[in-house]
């Protein structure tokens, strides 16, 4: 089908790759050139703005970094709301039910269906077509982008109701910022005692801990110290803080997450926003006054 995509970061590049290599044809918008210009040369076309993207395809995806971006693609001024042949807009970034619904409500005044449709696993799960899709919105409009978000990964349809698909994956994201923030606490726990980092995730893998921040995180960014897993440190706390909004707006208090939003909040502002979330473990050492090496594992900072 013709699709247009915007965001070609991290996440969005390889999805619009893929939905090339499964015969779709895409005409793709980002704001920088080089994803554009590699995705021209696996066939796709490139236009100069979301509107024009919009007044060329009935489908527009976009995976962008903040709610501010998925706002303005959508509905501003040269954005997919001014489009001509647009139909339905299929927002994958994930912006917290309350944007969702604000996009829903001005993309419905001109007749553009909006589809939540927020994924999780990763720039691995991206590139290999794993990802979990978590899809609301009519079911009929559903069904005629199912193909194309089968191409990303399996698909789940949550529910009709605007914004249900990001309230499944604010708590799913809930759950890998808490493992990645309770596993770093209790290897470093380990290491201030002497013990083998790499032989504690070795355990845990086989045992009841294992979290995909053991099973992922740790083996591939923590332990050899590259910190690269692809998912920077300021969208995972902007996933923290919408999750902690959505349970204050029902209502809830919740006590796990406001630690392991206190926790997260540490980490943006020691590490940075542009950081890779893995760096999540360093303030826990730093205060513990331990690193955690992946070989010989222990090394003492004082
Ligand atoms: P990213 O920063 O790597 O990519 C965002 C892309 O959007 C960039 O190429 C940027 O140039 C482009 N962009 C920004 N503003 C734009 C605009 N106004 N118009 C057009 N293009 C614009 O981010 P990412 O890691 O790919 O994440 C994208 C979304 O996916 C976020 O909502 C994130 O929370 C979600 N997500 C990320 C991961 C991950 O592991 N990285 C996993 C699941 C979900």
């Amino acid at each position: 089908m013709d699709i247009g995509f915007i965001g070609l970061g991290k996440m969005g590049f390889p999805m619009a790759r893929r939905l090339i290599e499964a015969g779709h044809h895409l005409t793709v918008f980002d704001t920088r050139k080089e994803p554009v210009e590699a995705l021209r040369a696996l066939g796709a076309e490139a236009a100069s703005s979301p509107k024009e993207i919009a007044d060329r395809t009935e489908t527009v995806m976009a995976s962008l970094p903040s709610l501010q971006a998925s706002l303005d693609v959508a509905t501003g001024a040269a954005g997919v709301i001014e489009g001509k042949r647009v139909r339905r807009f299929v927002d994958l970034s994930t912006v917290g039910s309350q944007m969702a619904l604000r996009i829903h409500d001005l993309l419905g005044g001109r007749n553009i269906v909006q589809i939540d449709s927020p994924v999780s696993g990763g720039v691995a799960g991206a590139e290999k077509g794993t990802l979990a899709v978590m899809v609301s919105g009519p079911r009929a409009e559903f069904e005629a982008v199912r193909g194309a978000l089968e191409v990303i990964g399996k698909v789940f349809f949550i529910g009709e109701k605007p914004g249900s698909g990001q309230t499944m994956k604010l708590a799913n994201n809930f759950l890998s910022a808490t493992a990645m923030v309770a596993t770093s606490e209790a290897v470093v726990m380990g290491v201030k005692a002497g013990l083998d980092p790499k032989v504690m995730i070795d355990v845990i893998n086989a045992g009841s801990g294992l979290n995909t921040a053991s099973r992922d995180k740790f083996p591939r960014s923590v332990l050899p110290r590259s910190f690269d897993f692809g998912f920077a440190t300021g969208l995972m706390v902007k996933d923290v803080r919408l999750a902690l909004e959505e349970m204050k707006s029902l209502g809830l208090k919740m006590e796990v997450a406001e630690a392991v939003g206190r926790l997260w909040e540490v980490v943006i502002r020691d590490e940075g926003a542009e950081s890779d979330f893995t760096a999540a473990i360093k303030p826990i050492e730093k205060a513990a006054g331990v690193v955690v090496g992946e070989t010989t594992g222990i090394h003492a900072t004082k």
